[in-house]
C-alpha cells in the first residue's frame, strides 16, 4: 500500500536550525518522523516550531568544522532517515579565489557530507534497517554559476555521490536521492536578492515568476523519505520552480 506517513521513524537533519534545514526538518516531523535538529548552534526555533505543531523534535550540537563530526551519533541511535543539508557557499573570482575558502566548502559540503553518511549507512546495513539519504544538492550540481568555484565543485560532487551511494546500497534498502533545490529564500541567497540587478534577473528566468519558499523543499524531502517514494534511488530532483526546464 502506497503511503506517505513516517510513523515511526527516527529523522537525523544537518543545518536545520534556518532556511532549508529548517523547513525540512518540520515537513518530516509534520509526516510524524522523530526529528533531531542538528546544528552548530542549538536549534531551539527549530524545535519549538515543530513541538507547537504536536510533532516530536531534539536539538544536537554538530560543527562540520570537523567533517568527522558525526561519526559518533548513529551507533545504536535508531535513525532511518538522513537528511544532509548543512551547507556554505563563499563568492570570489576565480582568478583570485583562496585555498580557505577552497577548503572550509568542501569540507562541509562534501567531505562532511560523504562521511556523515558513510557512519549513517554503516549502522542500518549493519542492524538491517531500511532507511533514506536524501543530499542537498544545488542548481549548481548541474551548472558552473560565478564566481563560486568551491560550491560548484562541491555540488557537482554531491550529485555525483548520490548517484554511487544508490549503486551501492539500493539493493541493500538504502535509498539514496538528492533534491536540486532553485533559488530559495534564506540566508545562502541573501547576497542575490540584495542586489537589484541579480535580484531581477533571476526573478526573470525562473517560469514559476517567484523565489522558492524553504517549505517548497521540505515536501520534497518528507516524500523521498516516505514509502511513496521507495523505488526511486540516486535521483537528483530539479524543485527550482521551472529554472533548468528554460
Ligand atoms: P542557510 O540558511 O544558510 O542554511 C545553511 C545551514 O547549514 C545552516 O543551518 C548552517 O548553520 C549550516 N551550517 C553551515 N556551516 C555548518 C557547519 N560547519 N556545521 C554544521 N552546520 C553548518 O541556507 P540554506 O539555503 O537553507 O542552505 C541549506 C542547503 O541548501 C545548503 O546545502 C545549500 O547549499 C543548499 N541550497 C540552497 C539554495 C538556496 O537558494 N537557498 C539553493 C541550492 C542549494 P548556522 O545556522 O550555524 O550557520
Amino acid at each position: 500500500m502506497t503511503t506517505f506517513s513516517l510513523n515511526g521513524r527516527r529523522a537525523l537533519v544537518t543545518g536545520a536550525n534556518t532556511g532549508i534545514g529548517r523547513a525540512i526538518a518540520v515537513a518530516l516531523a509534520a509526516q510524524g518522523a522523530q526529528v533531531t535538529c542538528a546544528g552548530r548552534r542549538a536549534c531551539d526555533d527549530t524545535v519549538a516550531e515543530i513541538e507547537a505543531a504536536g510533532g516530536q523534535a531534539e536539538t544536537l550540537l554538530l560543527d562540520f568544522a570537523d567533517p568527522m563530526a558525526a561519526q559518533d551519533s548513529f551507533a545504536g541511535a535508531g535513525y532511518s532517515i538522513l537528511i544532509n543539508n548543512a551547507g556554505i557557499i563563499r563568492r570570489e573570482d576565480s582568478a583570485s579565489f583562496s585555498e580557505a575558502d577552497w577548503d572550509a566548502v568542501m569540507d562541509v559540503n562534501l567531505k562532511a557530507l560523504f562521511f556523515t553518511t558513510q557512519a549513517f549507512a554503516k549502522e542500518a546495513l549493519a542492524t538491517g534497517t531500511e532507511a533514506n539519504v536524501v543530499n542537498i544538492a544545488s542548481l549548481l550540481s548541474f551548472q558552473g554559476g560565478i564566481r563560486v568555484p568551491s560550491y560548484t565543485a562541491s555540488k557537482h560532487g554531491v550529485a555525483g555521490l548520490t548517484k554511487i551511494l544508490a549503486n551501492e546500497w539500493a539493493a541493500r534498502g538504502i535509498n539514496v536521492n538528492a533534491i536540486a533545490p532553485g533559488y530559495i529564500a534564506t540566508n545562502n541567497t541573501d547576497a542575490l536578492r540584495a542586489d537589484p540587478d541579480r535580484n531581477q534577473a533571476i526573478l526573470d528566468r525562473i517560469p514559476a515568476g517567484r523565489w522558492g519558499d524553504p517549505q517548497d523543499i521540505g515536501g520534497t524531502a518528507a516524500f523521498l523519505c516516505s514509502p511513496a517514494a521507495r523505488y526511486i534511488h540516486g535521483a537528483v530532483i530539479n524543485v527550482d520552480g521551472g529554472w533548468l526546464a528554460r
